[in-house]
């Protein structure tokens, strides 16, 4: 990396760091940050034309809204037009953390992307994340940084080769989580899962009661199409084939060279673990490592059917789609 001309856009978050990251943001440009999730690229969430930034370097669909991140509770009340009780309790129990609570948004916010009277807000746990709120002052729009559709950046390093016009990456090393916040939709009577995530279900009903579930995801663990997702995303250049037995793959047809992506002491290019937290931490870098190996296919193992691999399931298959 030393060498590479990518090198004095990735920035150590030290105090000169941060203040300069947060001149940025003040003066409408972006900056890529991490997250204990992904990293994201951020941008002042009242500037309609920052966040039109995030969009162009992105090349992604307008009608894909935006997740904004605050600094804490209050920050985040500010944004809702109502902040019901059950967005209290979900606040007090996992924030900072990766859950986002959508909720009615407050007038004097403009519109992201294209949910009109919705925001979706969390706030973030990583330190680095929380330091450039602060210095900023801003609520920051942030979606992964990433180039639309493609595989979500768990390193400085991701961000820069998939979005090399990037003016900044603040350097926060690997994401702990390294998976998407869950998307948790409190407008109506019933919290609605909008996007399977970091923070499992169980977790979440014990302080949310019930949670409505799109139904391809309670029918066989791979979802079909939340609200303002693209069916094919976190995809590499390499074609994607989920298959519940690697070994009875009829590879004829395949495009050469064929990788694995397994679990579990499966034979493959690349093995992850059986646990579903662990596997989610590694999933990306694994992707991207496969990519940059130059296969064209991956296999990859199916994992469990279970509601504990659900956010992985759901990676992959739009990965696969
Ligand atoms: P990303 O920023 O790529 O991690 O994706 C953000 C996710 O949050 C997408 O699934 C969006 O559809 C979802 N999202 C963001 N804002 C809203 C909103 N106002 N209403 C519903 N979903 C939202
Ligand atoms: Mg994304």
């Amino acid at each position: 990396m030393s060498d590479s001309p990518w090198r004095d856009r990735i920035v150590a978050p030290d105090a000169d760091g941060l203040s300069r990251a947060a001149g940025l943001l003040k003066s409408g440009s972006v900056v890529a940050f991490p997250t204990e999730t992904v990293y994201g690229l951020g941008a002042d969430a009242f500037s309609e034309s920052a966040v039109g930034e995030i969009y162009r370097l992105k090349n992604r669909p307008t009608w894909n809204p935006l997740i904004v991140h605050v600094a804490d509770v209050a920050a985040a009340r500010s944004l809702a037009a109502a902040w019901p009780d059950r967005a209290e309790e979900l606040a007090a129990r996992f924030w900072p953390g990766p859950l986002t609570l959508v909720v009615r948004r407050a007038p004097r916010l403009p519109g992201i992307g294209a949910a009109n009277d919705t925001v979706a807000v969390r706030v973030p746990a990583h330190p680095v994340a929380l330091d450039l709120l602060r210095a900023s002052g801003l609520p920051l729009a942030a979606p992964s940084a990433n180039r639309s559709e493609g595989i979500s950046p768990t390193t400085a390093e991701h961000v820069v080769r998939s979005l090399p016009d990037v003016p900044m990456v603040l350097d926060g090393g690997p994401c702990s989580w390294g998976i998407e916040s869950t998307v948790l939709d409190l407008t109506g009577d019933v919290p609605r899962l909008l996007r399977p995530g970091a923070l499992g279900l169980r977790a979440l009903r014990e302080v949310a009661g019930p949670i409505a579930l799109p139904v391809a995801e309670t029918a066989d663990g791979a979802a079909r199409s939340s609200p303002g997702m693209s069916r094919r995303h976190y995809a590499p250049r390499a074609r994607v084939i989920l298959c519940e037995d690697v070994r009875e793959v009829e590879r004829g047809g395949l495009a050469e060279p064929v990788g694995v992506l397994a679990y579990e002491g499966g034979d493959g290019a690349e093995v992850l673990s059986s646990d579903p937290r662990e596997y989610a931490a590694d999933l990306y870098a694994a992707l991207h490592r496969l990519d940059d190996a130059g296969f064209a296919t991956i296999l990859v193992q199916e994992p469990p059917r279970t509601e504990d691999w659900l956010a992985v399931r759901d990676r992959l298959s739009r990965s696969a789609a």
